[in-house]
């Protein structure tokens, strides 16, 4: 009782520090992998905390992009418990609050505050540390919203990065080498009157790029000269449409593609129409096996109507899965600072939507906690952190009273919870080999010289 009591007085202590970091970040919102602003500005905190920091726009190794980690050891051999916030905006310019057009319509700008608090609190209140063994890993990563996809796959060309999501590109890195369990907080405008959530998880995605081409012509004049990729697409998209039915409910699959427009005059068959999309699902078989099919609806429109079609897949996030042992450790600590009555854990709950917080956990456990006190809607223009004390003070107390739990005692419980847990794959390596499972970049459809059309629904080999 008396560490934690030792614990919220030094998260007391440094409230000062986390309103004006929430408040700078927020009025600082960038893109994934353009975080430049946030990240100078958290490294500079870090830094004058007394922190040595692994940056990773100065990893040797790799393209320069926003994020670092440091450790903070205890002196006593144990696991490493990664406790992790995120950087990146969205693009909202309808947000009456956005810079640029980008504004922090997830509250990641709370996580990035949230982990300054914590950092202070591990560096100007040892006492906090002490009973404790193991190592904390605090980090800050980029780019967890999958958008502007062109830009992203722009940067892997260049070789700046080589995955969509920031969680992605640190696991290929190596900056979670050596860490046992994760943890993270986020900001939710949950209605109902709780202070704390946390679902069984979340749905994983795949992203899709998928251009038919056809051939101009005059439209009213000759279009009988012309092949119409317009037509193509829409049909594809009512293949797709016809495909629901067949997705199972347990797997809770998503595909909800949008036209990218036509690029020519009303008077010209369109050339060339790009449809972009997800596929979602809750587990990475049915995310494939769905992804099949209706890659094979796309390429059955191209041929009825005589496009071409290039499908560009690529792996996104993998589902996320909360270990429920985890999850209850979670769930008392956050009984204990704010009541029964104001946490909702909820151990059969699935959610649609994908973080790359899966990919996390899908090499060992990882919990990612709801903290209530935002209000309007997530990515939308209403969005606020409107209650911070909520948020982030709460947060900040509930990740840093979880640390202690899971590292006290020998790291009882950490060791625990990680020898049980069952993760999608035993190792780093192995999971990165099953991403590449989930690339597909090439044209689909072939006419040949006979008049047969064959669809290639595999990568080339
Ligand atoms: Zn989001
Ligand atoms: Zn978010």
């Amino acid at each position: 009782m008396e560490k934690m009591q030792e614990i919220l007085n030094a998260a007391e202590n440094c409230r000062r520090q986390v309103f004006e970091a929430e408040r700078f970040l927020w009025q600082h919102p960038q893109t994934g992998y353009t975080e430049w602003e946030a990240n100078e500005y958290l490294i500079e905190k870090f830094e004058a905390l007394g922190y040595t920091l692994v940056r990773a726009d100065r990893d040797p190794a790799h393209g320069k992009i926003p994020g670092f980690y440091t450790d903070v050891d205890t002196e006593l051999p144990g696991p490493t418990l990664c406790i992790m916030g995120e950087l990146d905006a969205l693009d909202i310019a309808g947000h009456p609050e956005s810079v640029n057009g980008m504004c922090h319509s997830c509250g990641h700008n709370a996580q990035g505050a949230v982990m300054l608090g914590i950092a202070t609190v591990l560096k100007q209140e040892p006492a906090v540390l002490q009973g404790l063994c193991g190592k904390i890993r605090l980090m800050l990563v980029p780019a967890e919203e999958m958008i502007q996809l062109a830009f992203r796959s722009e940067l892997i060309r260049q070789g700046t990065v080589s995955y969509m999501g920031g969680k992605v590109e640190f696991l290929s890195r190596g900056y979670f080498d050596g860490v046992d369990l994760a943890l993270m907080m986020h900001a939710a405008a949950n209605p109902d009157p709780v202070d704390f959530g946390c679902a069984k998880g979340n749905n994983g995605c795949m992203s899709k790029v998928i251009t038919y081409r056809g051939k101009a012509a005059h439209a009213g004049g000759a279009p009988h000269m012309g092949v119409n990729a317009q037509y193509a697409a829409t049909l594809g998209l009512q293949a797709c449409n016809d495909l629901r039915e067949t997705f199972q409910e347990k797997d809770v699959v998503r595909f909800h593609p949008i036209l990218k427009g036509a690029a020519c005059a009303v008077n010209i068959i369109p050339d060339e129409m790009t449809v972009e999309s997800y596929v979602r699902a809750a587990n990475v078989e049915a995310m494939q096996r769905e992804n099949k099919k209706l890659n094979r609806a796309l390429a059955g429109a191209a041929a009825a109507v005589g496009c071409e079609l290039h499908i560009e897949d690529k792996p996104g996030y993998f589902p996320e899965y909360h270990d429920p042992a985890y999850m209850q450790l979670v769930e008392k600590v956050c009984e204990e600072l704010v009541g029964k009555d104001r946490v909702s854990f909820n151990y059969g709950l699935w959610g649609a939507a994908s973080s790359d917080f899966g990919d996390v956990t899908a090499v060992m456990p990882g919990i990612q906690l709801l903290c209530v006190g935002a209000t309007g809607l997530a990515h939308g223009v209403d969005y606020q952190i409107a209650d911070p004390e909520r948020v982030m003070i709460n947060g900040m107390k509930a990740e840093l009273l979880t640390a202690v739990q899971l590292l006290k005692d020998g790291a009882a419980a950490a060791k625990e919870i990680a020898a049980n847990y069952q993760p999608a794959f035993a190792s780093i390596s192995e999971y990165l080999a099953a991403l590449q499972q989930l690339s597909m970049d090439r044209d689909v459809v072939e006419y040949t010289e006979n008049g047969d059309v064959v669809l290639h629904l595999s990568e080339k080999v």
